[in-house]
């Protein structure tokens, strides 16, 4: 009698156990641009990223190299290029860092995101980092050198960035293309075939619709903002030139991408960008925003973390958690919340991705 007893208990726990822990379960977050650990934390080998990412359970960041770093600098208003690369200075730059960023990868065991089934095992527990660039000047404006940082685990490449490049036009300087380049356009067919996510953040509309014309795979937008006609290099602010139109929001989305919204902070939000510094709830509300402009299948974070400057939003892992929180609290329903906070992250590399 008390044997049975005791397995009846048993039995009724192994069938709540499972339900019960997964309903505890904190939703995982996904971040499409992230430079943590690169720039104001300065040690990129003791940042903390790993603990951060696993106590809030982050699935997926796309770590951005950013491949232009010391040919640029902040200006009064905006970013810009300050000198020339000698040839190969990007390439070098470019491997030197991404073996630093593979080192950390190993000693803190985070997983590299190099297949579709790893996307899967991030999205089930793993904290999954995405190796990423921002800029594909490391490629010294060959379209073959991509295979060799394919090699590497390159998996998330942004086009261009804020020095002249071979690629094409980008929003805070005037065109010079028309768009991309040819070799733009034959890097954008050879990410698809590499299977290698193309990210179109930085580049001007002109370079978005001829990506958009070719791209065989979704694409993304990996950070900024989404307002009206869109930013132009003769804008103020480098903030109002990075505006992406609502139009090609709306055609990225079309063709099955993804918006990343940035954790940029204004020191005096305006009617226009209403998120001040430290202001996880505004970043929420602008979060709620964009997917009633062009929906919860293509709306996700993209933080830029530690890019955005000293006015951050958002600077770390639990203030991105603060921020799922906000929007449970705005009533946007929870599987919105799902493909916002990672779904539509993982399905866009789930699409590109191989294997
Ligand atoms: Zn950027």
């Amino acid at each position: 009698m008390r044997r049975r007893q005791v397995l009846k208990a048993a039995l009724a726990l192994l069938a709540a156990g499972p339900l019960r822990s997964r309903a505890q379960q904190p939703v995982p977050i996904a971040d499409m641009h992230s430079h943590f650990g690169m720039f104001s934390r300065r040690e990129a080998i003791e940042s903390g990223l790993a603990d951060d990412m696993r106590r809030n359970r982050v699935a997926l960041m796309a770590w951005k190299l950013v491949a232009d770093s010391p040919w640029i600098r902040a200006g009064s208003s905006r970013i810009e290029q300050v000198r020339d690369p000698a040839p190969g200075e990007l390439s070098k730059y470019f491997y030197r860092v991404l073996d630093l960023m593979l080192a950390y990868v190993a000693k803190h065991k985070l997983k590299v995101v190099l297949s579709s089934a790893d996307v899967d095992a991030c999205v089930a527990g793993d904290a999954g980092i995405v190796l990423a660039s921002e800029g594909a000047d490391f490629l010294e404006g060959r379209v073959e050198n991509l295979d060799a940082a394919y090699a590497k685990g390159l998996r998330h490449l942004q086009l261009v960035h804020y020095i002249r490049t071979p690629v094409g036009d980008f929003q805070t300087v005037a065109p010079t293309h028309g768009g991309l380049s040819e070799m733009g356009k034959r890097l954008v067919e050879a990410c698809n075939a590499r299977g290698i996510l193309v990210d179109l953040a930085h580049a001007t509309g002109q370079a978005v619709d001829q990506a958009l014309e070719i791209a065989k795979a979704p694409t993304v937008w990996s950070h900024s903002w989404v307002e009206g006609q869109g930013g132009s290099y003769r804008d103020q602010y480098g903030f109002l030139m990075r505006r992406l139109s609502v139009a090609h929001a709306k055609k990225i989305a079309a063709g099955g991408g993804v918006i990343g919204l940035w954790a940029f902070g204004l020191s005096r939000p305006s009617a226009l960008w209403p998120v001040g510094p430290r202001d996880a709830r505004a970043y929420a509300g602008e979060v709620v925003k964009l997917v009633s402009l062009i929906g919860a299948d293509h709306v996700a974070f993209g933080t830029d973390i530690e890019g955005v400057g000293a006015n951050w939003s958002l600077n770390e892992y639990s203030h991105v958690r603060s921020v799922v929180q906000h929007l449970e609290e705005m009533k946007l329903p929870a599987s919105d919340i799902a493909r916002v906070a990672y779904g539509n992250y993982a399905r866009v590399l789930k699409a590109v991705l191989k294997a």
